[in-house]
């Protein structure tokens, strides 16, 4: 970069030393920043202070960017959630950062951050993004056997999120934006006295995570309307008195291709048949094992690097649950324990790339992948799926209507 010299200048000081100005920033006067944050003595002065300098235009750039949204009429907290991601040191910038994005999606605005009103109860990330007893607790490493009172308000909670879940699949339809998903989940957790976990959890910006086509799990709800031939998972985690129920399931918009149905069909069985093996004295790591047999043998492959988890009254804890054959998990499942499974199925390559705005899982390939995820509980005699679907859940699945 180099800045202009401008005779106007002459009455300003070095934004870096404080000498007479002779030069300005040309990215501030495109910009019409003000003239005296952008003026400096010599080039030596403004290379030095570019890194810092720097910032400026990209804050004013996000300033701006929420004008001129259609429908977005909080402009000023529009451009919160780009920053957001800049907290992360990612920026989803107005001008796209440079990525060999690996297929044809791309990410688009983020609105304003929802509000929780004060009578919910929230978890400990709601206000700074920070969880503070999770990383720290012994549930990281022990798994917990839960007393038959955790397991009355697993159960409560789990209802909940599968509700508000079932809300939001009956609103997809193209033309929808993740974003007004993102609102049905946000409002219907609220209704029913929930806090949405995903909401600021290490500053996630959205209250559930809606994965497009080749994104593999959480994505975040933006201003991209849902199109003809999508596939779209969405990610519902509900926190209630205390304890988090955490599920998924991928959606059809509209008229989908053979291939993609297959997927999600075969994506939706590895998930059954995964657990129709929970049950007392079952290793952990024979999850993966059956997951694998059924995706590879619809020609399928399974990712590596998302697993399925603890959950309690910790959204994330021990015991660690891979998806994929040959996986090192520890332990053996006990009655009272309580975990998700959560198999993210490719139609290609099982590797995943993150976007830069650093929690958009895609695949390396760009082909499709899909999700579906279950809260369960280990009993005497095998497993309880605490977010079962329920009668009036919307039927969706091709192959659950006889
Ligand atoms: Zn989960
Ligand atoms: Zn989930």
């Amino acid at each position: 970069m180099s800045a202009d010299s401008d005779t106007a200048v002459s009455s300003l000081s070095c934004a870096n030393c404080g000498k007479p100005a002779q030069l300005q920033c040309p990215k501030c006067m495109e910009l019409k920043l003000p003239r005296e944050d952008s003026a400096f003595c010599t080039q030596d002065c403004f290379k030095a202070s570019w890194s810092s300098h720097k910032s400026v235009h990209l804050k004013a750039k996000l300033s701006t960017f929420g004008i001129g949204i259609p429908g977005e009429k909080n402009s000023d907290s529009l451009s919160e959630g780009w920053l957001y991601c800049l907290k992360k040191g990612q920026a989803r910038t107005p001008k796209l950062p440079h990525f060999d994005w690996t297929g044809t999606l791309r990410p688009c605005p983020i609105s304003s951050k929802r509000i929780v009103p004060a009578h919910i109860d929230r978890p400990d990330w709601a206000d700074d993004g920070n969880p503070k007893v999770e990383p720290n607790s012994d549930l990281q490493h022990v798994v917990e056997i839960k007393t038959s009172d955790q397991i009355q308000k697993m159960r409560e909670t789990c209802r909940i999120a599968r509700e508000v879940l079932d809300a939001a699949a009956r609103v997809i339809q193209p033309g929808v934006t993740t974003d007004e998903i993102d609102r049905v989940v946000h409002e219907a957790t609220i209704a029913a006295g929930g806090y949405p976990s995903p909401l600021n959890y290490y500053f996630f910006p959205k209250s559930c995570c809606t994965s497009v086509n080749e994104v593999i799990c959480h994505g975040i709800p933006d201003a991209r309307k849902l199109e003809d031939g999508d596939i779209v998972n969405i990610d519902v985690t509900v926190y209630y008195k205390g304890f988090h129920g955490d599920l998924n399931e991928t959606y059809f918009v509209g008229n989908v291709d053979e291939e993609s149905r297959r997927l999600v069909q075969c994506t939706y069985e590895c998930l059954e048949k995964a657990i129709s093996i929970v049950k007392p004295g079952v290793r952990f790591r024979e999850i993966g094992e059956v997951i694998n047999r059924h995706a590879s043998m619809s020609g399928f492959s399974v990712v590596k690097s998302y697993c399925g988890h603890g959950i309690g009254e910790l959204f994330h804890c021990a015991p660690n649950i891979p998806h994929y054959g040959r996986n090192k998990a520890v332990g053996v499942m006990k009655a009272g324990q309580t975990f998700s499974i959560e198999p993210m199925i490719n139609a290609g390559v099982w590797r995943d790339r993150m976007w830069p705005d650093g929690w958009t899982a895609v695949t390396a390939d760009g082909k499709r992948s899909a999700q579906f995820e279950h809260t369960l509980l280990v009993t005497d005699t095998g497993v309880e799926v605490l977010t079962a679907r329920l009668p009036a859940s919307p039927n969706v699945f091709p192959w659950l209507s006889s």
